[in-house]
């Protein structure tokens, strides 16, 4: 059996954790996540795991980044269950800090990325990744991590990332980790918890559509045509709602110009009942 893995709850106990390591010159590897563990968290735990000396995860469900409407208090926590696996994965220690630690009463900043936030998921979930960034920009300075693993899986969290941390000079190295899929496609999400059986099988439609739109765009299809179609057939697959169907630039995710000889990237959220759903694929214009 591994052994039990250390949990930290105050920022003073985890730089009581890190400084030897720092002492050392250990590189550190932070992967955050909000818990409820799968197999797409653990390929970002694995990736840190093989590229760094020791490993930071971290679990906090992050109220900021929920809307008023969203599933915050719904939200899957099983923390014991997450820190026996992420010992088993050899992680140092686990940064779960309650949410008075994270912001102390007075807390009043906020870290903005404009331009990148402003649409897709930020134009339907506003605030949303102004609660990711601020979050994410703490758990940096708390960790003092050389190394921060994202999942492709949140592409739009995962470029403002890396912008906040170009503009702000953050000495940490963003990496990000190709999506992780279940059979059939559809992306590991603890969300995927909240679906029926037949949502489930309505769910695979958004990754299959994704991916076709996707090989159209690279063969020369048009972005916009292809993203409306897209719409269309997300609805028609029994999705109750699309917030969007878009076709990005893969770094900026302005629309996409495929003269413009940079990779593209589909994206998509829609909604099976009170559960919302994301994904997004690589466009890659052959020839
Ligand atoms: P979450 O706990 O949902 O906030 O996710 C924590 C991290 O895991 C984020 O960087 C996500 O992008 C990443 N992640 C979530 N699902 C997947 C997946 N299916 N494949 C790869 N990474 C994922």
């Amino acid at each position: 059996m591994a052994d039990p893995l250390p949990i930290v709850r105050t920022v003073k106990d985890l730089r009581a954790a890190t400084l030897p390591w720092r002492r050392a010159e250990a590189t550190v590897g932070v992967v955050p996540t909000m818990g409820a563990l799968h197999d797409g968290h653990l390929a970002l735990v694995r990736t840190a795991r093989a590229e760094c000396d020791r490993v930071v995860a971290t679990l906090f469900v992050n109220p900021a980044q929920f809307g008023p409407d969203e599933d915050l208090s719904r939200y899957p926590r099983r923390e014991a269950e997450d820190a026996k696996i992420l010992a088993r994965e050899g992680v140092d220690v686990l940064w779960a800090p309650p949410v008075e630690e994270m912001y102390p009463p007075g807390f009043a900043t906020v870290v903005h990325v404009s331009g990148i936030t402003d649409r897709l998921e930020g134009e339907h979930r506003p605030g949303h990744f102004d609660g990711v960034t601020t979050v994410v920009a703490k758990l940096f300075t708390q960790t003092q991590a050389d190394r921060a693993y994202f999942g492709e899986k949140d592409y739009q969290q995962l470029q403002a990332v890396r912008r906040m941390a170009v503009d702000l000079d953050l000495p940490v190295e963003i990496v990000g980790v190709p999506t992780v899929r279940e059979q059939g496609g559809l992306a590991l999400s603890s969300r995927n918890e909240y679906l029926s059986a037949e949502q489930r099988e309505i769910a695979l439609a958004l990754n299959r559509i994704l991916f076709a739109l996707a090989d159209r765009v690279a063969g020369g299809a048009d972005p916009v045509a292809e993203a409306e179609a897209g719409r269309e057939a997300l609805l028609a697959a029994g999705f109750d709602a699309v917030d969007y169907v878009a076709v990005v630039d893969a770094e900026t995710l302005v629309p996409f110009e495929p003269a413009a000889g940079h990779p593209g990237r589909a994206l998509a959220a829609a909604r099976l009942g009170g559960t919302r759903l994301i994904d997004n694929v690589p466009v890659a214009p052959r020839g």
